[in-house]
């Protein structure tokens, strides 16, 4: 399954795919957890709380506020107002499945899409689309690429699984247009410039609270020919770590770097290689060349025509060997290419059935990655301990850098009685993981955002003088503060709203 083929598949569904409500995707639309992975979930966690099941439709909603005429079409659905009520995080969810949310927009504006000029509310798959039509690509695929828009990617620095070879989004997005109550600003689109400070930094990360972005334009490049995506085991996550610096470093032109930890490739051997009928010949051959439970799975992607990506891959096998990694061929790849967008639909099954899953991300200097990653899993297996529960949790690098690395890590565990008592867990863990992450010097987030749940946390990353910076920037371009007012600069601990 090359990569085209899988995005164009992808494309075709477009139009005939509504979205979902009460969770993440499209309706009809599900992922459901394997057998082995219930199996590893049980003794890892534990048996399953109470099922947390969709009922967020139908419901009746109060009639919407009185609002000025405004020159374009709006929704007053109750579908469509519920669909903008809250974003698409764990408790999101459990708010808009247990009919708990507290407060829903009156009307949702309709959005506006162009061509290299995108309005904010394009999707990934829209924006793919207008630029193949010319043989371009953005190559921007963050996970939520089926849903996010071009808007929420500038609004929050967000980073595709391919930011190893085109960059995050800072450095795919050329100009933008931004209205608030008292401005209208345009920055204009420049390869580079040393006219003062780079503002279109100011506005990327802002979250809305600047005021809405209306307008981007994008860096779009030929899309390759090819993708291809090789995996391979590195022997423990040391060597792991090491094999990833050092292709980062060097010259090969590799779009992606993935390395999960020892935990996160044991379930995914588990789901994966353990179904096949070699699976007992594979352990053996592995054990025999030095790859044993401390395995790391690492996947190796390059992008461009067949000679540039069988040169990066060759390139990549050779700087692995020296970590006595083995690789494991492009069939693990081809699943990953063609799976990657539907990872997260899980998340609801597992609602369904009583666990939760959540993630949060970080990024850190090469030479604190392995004090983080062991910080944050301490935090979070420990952080419910007193109520007699457990947390699982696994981690990989997704986005490598030159001086450091992302570290992504997901959570599991068990749903409580009720909504409330759930989403109280949840902030437990949310909060003993970002005091690690702090404590570590790790950065709160390295592509989620800040938001209201971060926000308390935000200071000390940028500093009193870069909240007041930021504070001074809002002021001027709302000076009532009436957009997304909660974001970024307001420090109160949101995280059981
Ligand atoms: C399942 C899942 C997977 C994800 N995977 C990734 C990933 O791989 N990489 C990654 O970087 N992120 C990821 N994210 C986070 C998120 O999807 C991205 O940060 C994305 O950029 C948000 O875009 P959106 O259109 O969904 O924005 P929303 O979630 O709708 O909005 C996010 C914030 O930006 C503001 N905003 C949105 N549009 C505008 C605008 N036009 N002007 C001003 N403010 C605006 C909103 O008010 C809100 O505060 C994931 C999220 C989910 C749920």
């Amino acid at each position: 399954v090359s990569q085209s083929v899988e995005l164009s598949a992808i494309l075709a569904k477009m139009h005939e795919r509504t979205r979902r409500l009460g969770g993440w995707g499209f309706e009809g639309e599900t992922v459901e957890p394997s057998p082995r992975m219930l199996d590893w979930l049980r003794s890892n966690v534990g048996a399953p709380g109470p099922a947390v099941r969709d009922n967020s439709f139908p419901v009746t909603l109060p009639e919407p506020r009185p609002l000025p005429r405004l020159p374009i079409a709006v929704e007053t659905t109750a579908r469509d107002r519920l669909l903008h009520a809250r974003g698409q995080g764990l408790i999101d969810i459990i708010r808009l499945r247990s009919r708990t949310v507290p407060a829903v927009p009156d009307v949702v504006v309709d959005p506006v899409s162009g061509l290299a000029v995108f309005g904010p509310g394009t999707t990934g798959p829209e924006v793919e689309a207008a630029l193949a039509e010319r043989g371009f690509t953005l190559g921007h695929f963050p996970q939520s690429w089926e849903l996010a828009t071009v808007g929420g990617w500038a609004a929050t620095r967000s980073s595709g699984q391919e930011s190893l070879g085109y960059g995050r989004i800072e450095d795919l997005v050329a100009g933008m247009e931004i209205v608030a109550p008292a401005a209208r600003w345009r920055l204009h689109t420049q390869p580079a410039s040393a006219a003062g400070p780079d503002l279109h930094r100011l506005i990327m990360g802002s979250e809305g609270r600047l005021g809405v972005i209306t307008e981007v334009t994008v860096r779009a490049r030929p899309k390759p020919e090819t993708t291809a995506v090789q995996a391979f085991l590195a022997p423990d996550l040391e060597r792991g770590l090491e094999a990833v610096r050092t292709l980062t470093l060097s010259p090969l032109p590799l779009s992606m770097l993935r390395l999960s930890d020892a935990p996160e490739t044991a379930v995914a051997m588990a789901i994966g290689l353990a179904d096949s009928p070699f699976a007992g010949l594979a352990r053996n051959y592995l054990r025999l060349r030095g790859i044993g439970d401390e395995a790391c799975l690492m996947l190796v992607g390059a992008s461009g025509s067949g000679r540039t990506v069988r040169t990066a891959l060759r390139g990549a096998a050779s700087v692995l060997s020296r970590v006595r990694a083995v690789s494991l061929g492009r069939g693990p790849g081809r699943h990953w290419l063609r799976d990657r967008f539907r990872h997260p639909y899980l998340r609801e099954a597992l609602l369904d059935l009583g666990w939760a899953t959540d993630t949060l991300e970080t990024a850190v200097p090469w030479s604190r990655a392995v004090e983080c990653r062991a910080a944050v899993r301490r935090a979070l297996e420990t952080a419910l301990e007193s109520d007699g529960e457990r947390a699982a949790v696994l981690c990989h690098i997704s986005h490598p850098y030159v001086d450091g690395t992302s570290l992504y890590f997901t959570f599991f565990f068990r749903t409580a009685d009720d909504p409330d008592a759930t989403i109280e867990r949840w902030a437990r863990l949310k909060r003993a993981a970002s005091d690690a992450l702090v404590s570590v010097g790790a950065t709160i987030t390295h592509h989620h955002g800040i938001g209201s749940w971060h926000a308390p946390w935000l200071e000390t990353e940028i500093g009193e003088a870069g909240i007041a910076l930021v504070g001074d920037a809002a002021r001027t371009m709302d000076p009532e503060g009436l957009i997304n007012p909660h974001v970024l600069l307001d420090p109160t601990d949101r995280l059981r709203e």
